[in-house]
């Protein structure tokens, strides 16, 4: 199974993707992931993204889409795939159905997160994770279960996102409404698009999610 998360900055993507992962051994491909760790790494792709990752604005369509093509690459054949942060833009959505057909692939379901926008500051500059394993973690909404030690891995370090700033969210949800709301309706003609209240707590959006995946 292949599916998209949709939904702005902060709708709790990478939360839900990464329960899924747990829940069902597929594999979540963030770009947004992929794209940090090049950075880290000083790679070319790194190299070019840095500054316009650090401005909110989006990296190239041919970019992203490149990393998304290697990543399947890298996955059996059966394994299903949770796309978080891609497409963003409608060249994007465009160029995900030509990689996915050519690996044999197809989409099941594009689901949208739909949220508050008023939220999603809160949302975001709330949020951190695990420097050693990345789990995700929010200052109000989801603490470790002991203060200052990580749930999965036990790590007592944590990081924050330089661009999950106030000023730079608000570049970000421009971004969003601007170049990837578009791409809903798109889906939507096809079939593919459900919706599901981003606004409710983690467990219900996971079991509304689930019961999308579980649907016949
Ligand atoms: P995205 O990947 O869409 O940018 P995240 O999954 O990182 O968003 O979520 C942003 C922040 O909001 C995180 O700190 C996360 O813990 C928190 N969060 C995610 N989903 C919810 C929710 N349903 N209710 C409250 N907080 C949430
Ligand atoms: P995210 O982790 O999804 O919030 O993405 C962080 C940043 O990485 C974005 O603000 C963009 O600069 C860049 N990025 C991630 N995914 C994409 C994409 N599909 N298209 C363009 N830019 C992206």
């Amino acid at each position: 199974m292949n599916i998209i998360l949709l939904g702005p900055p902060g709708a709790g993507k990478g939360t839900q993707a990464s329960r899924l992962q747990e829940e069902r051994g597929m594999v979540q491909l963030s770009t947004g992931d992929m794209l940090r760790a090049a950075v880290k790494d000083g790679t070319p792709v790194g190299l070019q993204a840095k500054a316009v990752m650090e401005a909110g604005e989006l990296v190239s369509d041919e970019i992203v889409s490149g990393i998304i093509g290697e990543a399947l690459d890298k996955l059996p054949a059966e394994t299903g795939v949770i796309f978080d942060g891609y497409p963003r833009t409608a060249a994007q959505a465009e160029s995900l159905d030509d990689i996915l057909t050519g690996r044999g692939r197809k989409l099941d379901h594009v689901i949208e997160l739909a949220v508050d926008e008023d939220a999603l500051v809160e949302r975001i500059t709330g949020r951190f994770t695990c420097e050693k394993c990345g789990a995700g973690y929010h200052d109000t909404f989801k603490q470790p279960k002991v203060a200052g030690t990580c749930d999965q891995c036990g790590s007592t370090e944590f990081k924050r996102r330089p661009d999950d700033n106030e000023e730079t969210v608000r570049t970000r949800m421009a971004e969003y409404r601007a170049k990837t709301a578009p791409i809903l309706p798109i889906y939507e003609a096809r079939g593919l698009l459900q919706r599901v209240d981003g606004m409710a707590d983690i467990d219900v959006v996971n079991t509304s999610i689930e019961a999308i995946l579980d649907a016949k």
